[in-house]
């Protein structure tokens, strides 16, 4: 059944493909976007602003359009831009990659305005989950479980009194761990009301906040969807996500060491029903928490994941490749009972920052880059030995995915791999993600949202 998957997978060409597609994005999601356009012999055009003109991704793309008078940081948030530059290369598609527009309703439907393919959902769908409160009702009426709360703050402390604290203020339009205030009792949460807005405000330009109970130590785990315009919606089951630090992932795995088969059937079926109730086209990510045998919606993010390649790695399937093929309209191809499900895979994030400082950010120039390989290990990335990281944007320089057929041999063999990396001139998360790998907790596969952070205050 997996050759069989593969080959067909492998499949490529096809009558409905893009003829190019321009990438409207930075860094290692950039080039991934890249390599799968290029894969599928569609011709990439990267865009760049003025302080990428080295970077990585502009020099593997097939064409490049600066985008970029300063301030840099807010190049690739220039809609008008980049659909320019797409109209004057003759691109078909635009690939949002993540981060940046990617989540932006708006965009997606000027792309569209513009006869441009954007790579991803309909904006209504866009709309209909970018809105985490709104999200929350769908998943309601869709009879997927949520977390207990409001989606409105106008009945917070109301609502706080009946469900009982702790409760956790988000902010509707959040995103990247940002917006999120944790209240105690109704002086608290009175506070969070407040601050959680202003900070919502600043970030997202929309202050709209709703109540959940605070869960205390619950994991992460989400489920990878990808449907196509023919109304097929398939999943590619779950990634554990818990180990985080400020509400970000810091490293991920799949399967989940912490769910059972019937909690992994039931949690996949709710975010395939939940994806078919908006139409869900492309990739997408349902995020739950889960609690013992119970498991609740958070949220879904409708793009490609910083953690897609667990799933890439695990499945044999390309994410990418699949999300360029349904946007040139093809449908999917692979059908849910042939989506493989082989062995252990694991990821993790390393981003320039200095763990002895309290992640304080650490760009720079990369003076010495030795950058592992061997079996079963995958590097995403779009740094080089030169390389300087510009200080303006994300501190995510690059991932490490492994791959084995067990979760001791994957734990064994990510050792070796970030024993093989070495990167100079900077400081990175990579001391810490060995810590993690000698760490009991994290081996036992038994952590939860809280554990990284309870780690780190030990010290
Ligand atoms: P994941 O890591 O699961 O893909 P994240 O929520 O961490 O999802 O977001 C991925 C990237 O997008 C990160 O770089 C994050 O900082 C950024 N991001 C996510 N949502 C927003 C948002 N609403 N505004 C700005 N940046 C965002
Ligand atoms: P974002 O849009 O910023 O990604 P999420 O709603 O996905 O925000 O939540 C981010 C993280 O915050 C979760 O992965 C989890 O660790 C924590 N979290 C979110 N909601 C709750 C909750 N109700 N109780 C406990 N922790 C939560
Ligand atoms: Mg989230």
């Amino acid at each position: 059944m997996y050759h069989d998957a593969l080959l067909r997978w492998g499949s490529e060409g096809g009558c409905c493909m893009l003829n190019k597609v321009l990438v409207a994005n930075r860094g290692e999601i950039a080039l991934r976007v890249i390599r799968a356009c290029q894969e599928l012999e569609i011709p990439a055009v990267a865009v760049f602003s003025d302080a990428d003109e080295e970077a990585l991704h502009v020099r593997h793309a097939d064409e490049a359009v600066r985008i970029g008078p300063p301030p840099a940081g807010k190049s690739y948030l220039n809609a008008e831009a980049l659909i320019e530059a797409a109209i004057e290369t003759d691109a078909e598609g635009v690939h949002p990659g993540y981060g940046f527009l990617a989540e932006n309703a708006s965009f997606a439907a000027a792309c569209r305005d513009a006869g441009l393919t954007f790579i991803g959902p309909s904006a209504e769908a866009i709309e209909k989950m970018g809105n985490k409160s709104a999200a929350r009702r769908i998943a309601i009426e869709a009879e997927v479980p949520v977390v207990p709360g409001s989606e409105k703050s106008a009945d917070a402390l109301e609502t706080a009194e009946e469900i009982g604290y702790p409760v956790m203020v988000k902010a509707a339009a959040g995103g990247g761990g940002r917006g999120i205030r944790v209240a105690e009792n109704e002086e608290e949460l009175r506070k969070a009301l407040r601050v959680a807005r202003q900070e919502a405000e600043k970030a997202f330009g929309e202050g709209s906040l709703y109540l959940e109970k605070l869960l205390t130590g619950p994991r992460h785990v989400e489920v990878q969807v990808m449907g196509d315009h023919e109304g097929n919606v398939i999943h590619l089951y779950e990634r554990e996500c818990s180990m985080q630090r400020r509400r970000q992932k810091i490293l991920e795995e799949a399967p989940s060491p912490g769910i059972s088969p019937e909690v992994r059937e039931k949690m996949a079926e709710a975010a395939v029903r939940l994806a078919r109730e908006v139409r869900y086209t492309s990739a997408g990510t349902v995020e739950f928490l889960v609690e013992g045998d119970e498991f609740y919606f958070i949220e879904m993010n409708t793009r490609i994941q910083v953690e897609h390649p667990v799933t890439e790695t695990l499945t044999g399937v390309d994410l990418v490749k699949e999300q360029l093929r349904v946007a040139g309209g093809e449908r999917l191809s692979l059908k849910q009972e042939d989506v493989p499900f082989n062995g252990w895979a694991m990821e993790f994030r390393i981003n320039a920052e200095d763990p002895e400082k309290d992640f304080m950010p650490s760009p720079g120039e990369i003076s010495f880059l030795d950058v592992p390989g061997g079996p079963g290990v995958r590097v995403d990335s779009a740094i080089y030995q030169g390389y300087k990281i510009p200080p303006f944007y994300d501190s995510m320089v690059g991932k490490l995915i492994v791959w084995a057929l067990t979760r001791e041999e994957a734990i064994n063999r990510a050792r070796r791999a970030l024993r093989e990396y070495r990167l100079e001139g900077i400081k990175t998360t990579i001391p810490l993600h060995m810590r993690l790998l000698e760490d009991e907790a994290f081996r036992s596969g038994e952590y939860h949202t809280g554990y990284l952070e309870e780690l780190l205050k030990r010290d």
